[in-house]
């Protein structure tokens, strides 16, 4: 193995003079005050190596040894990930208990002892590659299946399976020959390297399904597809991550990872004290069970910050490999860029827009194509879908993580401090935010058989009336109630009973929170068919008073149960109330 000296030390940029071949990306410890800290090689020039050190630097001295370990980072992929706490480089932190991580100290990602119930899917004389399904264990309620490891180039011929039975995971399940005849032990555990997409798939068709949300403003107005790719950006304290919860609550996916990378102090005590006391609504079990969080210590540098969305879309792929559905989150990216930014800085390349590195542009995008829908060798669809918040200093939507992550994600839920600060939640902007889904005619049909036919036109619709009602008051602004006619009070009440019914959503109501898209579709024709009957107002006193009544008994409906009497007896006083008009 390659070794090293350090030589200079800016924070946690450090100098390294190297005595042989190093790589990229390579992973290397740093021997300081008698730990061993880990470090990335971010820049090799000639017998210099840049790295940056996962851990605080304090007491580093030039002289100090380097120990390149010929890898990249890579984590651990077994049965046990769910349910866990890791950090970017997989540390257990619940099995640290707690926050602070000792300097230098690694934890083990996974439970070496434990014993998973093994039942075999391949056979003696099969011929498999790397991700063909050896075998599954029953982890929480998922089949999680063995696969070949991925690393492993070539056909092999299945020499035996182990026999249904408890397992470790660093039991050999199977045990393969390669085209020479060599033969190769095979456990439940791979190691995948987190920044180099593993292409574990035949091919990526285009997303054509919905992922439900349950989020009104999301399926309904701007949905997300399934192996699709969206993002938030708002201002602090606009909802992103109220937002995101509720998604990972509701969201009809088989496996949630979760990266927190923290935007204030006390949020990540909070992932750990609340995130675990959820209940999941599909399993009647905790959500956790089906959850892996990544989550930024306080006391973590920078650098170890920028792994922790690579790890979690690389838990992401491993579950998408087995044919699940993953939703992969990450609250908020702009830590991830800020964390390229200062690597950027250190090592003095020339900066680009507010001193992000040049390809910050191309990072993004090449870690958003990583999601998507995935067909297996075997004929079977996986998926992992990616949501991720922005926060854009001051809310400026035309700085460069912004801009660069609008190039790379196919939704963008923009959050308004307006109407956050009119308390209209979640204050996802319904005119400036996009689904491009919309435009693939194969969600376009999907849509038509999975909720409505014609649903794509009547959302075009929807918005078309919330656009005409804002610009309708606009002019109400200017001149005055009395100075416009009553078709623009009408067109500007028509608006509002869309945006209070269906764009609003109260995500602390246990029933509102979330609705299932059959009552999305019951709620949205019920209000276009109210938006499309004429009307003849007496005078724009009585157009307000009709739409906010009709407002608040619709508000009723959303906080009733589906389909309960309650919800029954609003939907009649609706009825009465139009028809005695
Ligand atoms: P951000 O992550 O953008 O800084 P938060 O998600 O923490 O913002 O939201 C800030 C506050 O806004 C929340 O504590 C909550 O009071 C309110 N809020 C956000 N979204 C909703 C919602 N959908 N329903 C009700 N209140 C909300
Ligand atoms: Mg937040």
């Amino acid at each position: 193995m390659t070794k090293g000296e350090v030589q200079g030390i800016i924070s946690n940029m450090v100098t390294v003079r190297v005595d042989g071949p190093v790589a990229q990306n390579e992973i290397c410890y740093v021997r300081a005050e008698g730990v061993d800290l880990m470090a990335e090689v971010i820049k090799v020039v000639g017998e210099r190596a840049y790295i940056q050190v996962y851990d605080s630097t304090r007491g580093l001295r030039t002289g100090d040894r380097v120990e390149f370990a010929g890898h990249m980072l890579e984590v651990e992929l077994a049965p046990g990930l769910l349910s866990r706490i890791y950090d970017g480089l997989q540390n257990d932190l619940v099995a640290m208990e707690g926050l602070f991580i000792e300097r230098g100290m690694r934890t083990a990602p996974l439970d070496y002892e434990m014993l998973w119930e093994f039942e075999p899917l391949a056979a003696a004389g099969d011929t498999v590659s790397a991700g063909s399904w050896l075998g599954r264990v029953r982890e929480q309620w998922i089949d999680h299946k063995i696969m070949m490891p991925f690393m492993m180039a070539g056909r092999y011929e299945v020499r035996s399976v182990a026999p249904e039975g408890s397992y470790k995971i660093t039991d050999t399940i199977a045990v393969v020959a390669d085209a020479e005849g060599r033969e190769h032990n095979i456990t439940m555990v791979q190691r995948w390297p987190v920044k180099m997409p593993i292409r574990a798939y035949v091919d990526k068709p285009r997303p054509s399904r919905i992922m439900e949300t349950g989020v009104r403003p999301i399926d309904t107005f701007n949905p997300l597809a399934e192996g699709g790719t969206g993002f938030i950006p708002g201002p602090f304290g606009a909802g992103k991550t109220v937002l995101q919860h509720a998604i990972s609550k509701q969201a009809d996916a088989d496996i949630i990872v979760f990266v927190a990378c923290g935007e204030r102090a006390n949020e990540v005590v909070e992932i750990f004290t609340d995130f675990p006391k959820l209940d999941d609504p599909r399993t009647g079990h905790k959500l956790m069970d089906r959850t892996t969080i990544i989550c930024n210590t306080s006391n973590m540098p920078v650098a170890a910050r920028e792994a922790s969305v690579y790890t979690g879309m690389t838990i992401g792929e491993y579950y998408r490999s087995m044919g699940l559905k993953v939703l992969v989150l990450a609250d908020s990216t702009s830590r991830w860029a800020q964390a390229l930014r200062e690597m950027s800085n250190r090592l003095e390349e020339l900066p680009g827009q507010d001193a992000f590195p040049m390809d910050l542009s191309a990072t993004i995008s090449n870690f958003y194509a990583r999601a998507g829908l995935v067909r297996l060798e075997n004929g079977e669809t996986g998926s992992v879908t990616f949501l991720g918040t922005v926060s854009p200093a001051g809310g400026n939507l035309k700085e460069p993580v912004t801009e660069s992550t609008k190039k790379a994600a196919r939704c963008f839920y923009a959050l308004s401090q307006a109407r956050a600060d009119s308390k209209r939640y979640p204050a996802i902007d319904p005119l400036d935010s996009y689904s491009k889904y919309l435009e693939y005619p194969e969600v376009v049909e999907y849509l038509d058989r999975r909720v409505e036919q014609d649903w794509a036109s009547m959302v075009n619709r929807s918005k078309t009336i919330v656009r005409r009602g804002k610009e309708a008051n606009d002019q109400i602004n200017i001149l005055g109630d009395d100075g416009v006619p009553l078709e623009y009070h009408e067109r500007f009440w028509k608006s509002e009973l869309i945006d209070f019914v269906i764009l609003q959503q109260d995500a602390f109501d246990k029933t509102d929170a979330n609705t299932p898209f059959v009552r999305q579709r019951y709620m949205l024709n019920l209000v276009l068919g109210i938006c499309d009957r004429p009307y003849e107002f007496s005078g724009f006193e009585q157009c307000a008073t009709f739409f906010k009544t009709l407002i608040n008994t619709l508000r009723q409906m959303n906080y009733s149960e589906w389909e309960s009497e309650r919800f029954a007896e609003y939907r009649k006083e609706v009825d009465d109330f139009i028809n005695e008009l």
